[in-house]
């Protein structure tokens, strides 16, 4: 080989990343991180326990917290890939485990998420009725002030209260006028 292809063959190693692919104990689940196991354990944790983390409610994470398992992962394979390939050597395990179906079948996925997502809803909903109530307690004054507010019907032009313009825009007067500018 020459020093040209050498030179290339070393840059492209340069480029590859260390990549582990873990199975997490007692769960058939297959990740793969190219930081530290410890590092990757930590974000696992930090996106099960923290509500907040968009990631808080993948079945991974409720199985977990329903067991009240401990995130423990296990290395099962050390790669030096590039960006592209990387999710092929996560994928062969993946396969190899039949990892996606088997711990999906395993807790009774669909029902589960069923269930979680009226919860969530549930609080979702309830939640923001709090935040509306509270709102509206706040801002009394403001709001009375706002609905007393006189506008111009965007339609006809006429002048109503704010609070009263959707029922205005119903009425026959409104439509009349509208009819009317028109023609003019
Ligand atoms: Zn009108």
């Amino acid at each position: 080989m020459n020093y040209i292809t050498i030179l290339k063959i070393i840059i492209k190693m340069d480029k590859l990343k260390k990549l582990i692919v873990y199975k997490i104990d007692g769960i058939n689940y297959i990740g793969s991180t190219i930081e530290s196991l410890n590092k990757r354990k930590w974000k696992h944790n930090s996106d099960c326990y923290n509500v907040k983390n968009k990631n808080y409610n993948i079945s991974l994470y409720i199985h977990i917290r329903e067991k009240s398992l401990q995130i423990k992962l296990i290395p099962i394979a050390y790669y030096f890939v590039s960006n592209k390939s990387r999710r092929y050597a996560e994928q062969y395990w993946i396969n190899k485990y039949d990892s996606i179906n088997n711990w999906l079948k395993s807790i009774n996925w669909i029902n589960k998420k069923k269930k979680y997502h009226k919860e969530y809803c549930k609080k979702k909903k309830e939640k923001k009725k709090e935040y509306n109530k509270e709102y509206r307690e706040k801002n009394k004054e403001i709001i009375k002030k706002k609905q007393k507010q006189k506008i111009n019907c965007p339609k006809c032009n006429c002048v109503v209260s704010k609070r009263n313009i959707s029922t205005h825009q119903k009425s026959k007067k409104c439509k009349k006028l509208m009819l009317l500018h028109h023609q003019l």
